[in-house]
């Protein structure tokens, strides 16, 4: 049992606290190819387009579809499920620790997120750009997500003051590796277990009820 040992909980979102990959999720929800933006980010990854075309070709797959504007994706955001046990899992720890997300996905789902949870901190590694009229025309994101994590986790704990030694980390892939390298208490929640993050997790469990043993 952690109880008495830490102050606070990071959790993860995509693969955490839901079971959707929020980033294909929303360019099949918009009614774009989900298979046009996995080509997309492939090629990217093998360095055979840069970002700055990556970036310009997805947000163009996007307002192809009419419906890249923020009412769209904000009803679309909220209609989403998180698992079953994620508002039971976040209210027990709620209680005693201090809770907050960091998350790979877009701003304006991680808000939709927290606000269904009651967690008042969180971060998104994205930033989504709009226009007066509510137009996508632009987003801000980090290629180097764990790195991204990272230096969000460093700014909360600076702003409340914790020690890095009084936090835990909850998560399942690879966005959370360095979280995972940096923090004594890193949790991993998988049905399958990621190889790289269950050799730097201090425990895993395979549904986020089981964190109630932990915690
Ligand atoms: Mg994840």
């Amino acid at each position: 049992m952690l109880r008495g040992k830490i102050s606070s909980i990071f959790l993860d979102v995509d693969g955490t606290l839901s079971d959707d990959i929020s980033w294909l999720k929303i360019t099949e929800s918009l009614g774009a190819s989900k298979e046009k933006h996995i080509s997309l980010f492939e090629k990217l990854k093998r360095g055979q387009i840069n970002y700055e075309d990556a970036k310009i070709k997805l947000i163009n797959l996007w307002q192809k579809t009419g419906n890249a504007n923020q009412k769209f994706m904000e009803k679309t955001y909220r209609s989403w499920n998180l698992r079953q046990d994620a508002n039971e899992i976040i209210d027990y720890l709620k209680k005693n620790y201090l809770v907050c997300l960091i998350s790979g996905a877009t701003d304006l789902y991680v808000q939709t997120v927290a606000e269904k949870l009651g967690v008042p901190d969180w971060f998104a590694n994205t930033e989504l750009i709009f226009d007066s009229k509510g137009n996508l025309i632009d987003f801000i994101y980090f290629q180097n997500q764990a790195e991204k994590k990272h230096e969000q986790f460093k700014e909360y704990i600076k702003k409340y003051k914790i020690s890095q030694s009084k936090c835990a980390v909850i998560g399942d892939g690879d966005s959370d590796i360095v979280l995972f390298k940096e923090l004594k208490y890193g949790i991993e929640v998988n049905e399958f277990p990621h190889s790289e993050l269950q050799k730097l997790a201090w425990k895993s469990v395979r549904k986020l009820i089981d964190l109630k043993e932990i915690f």
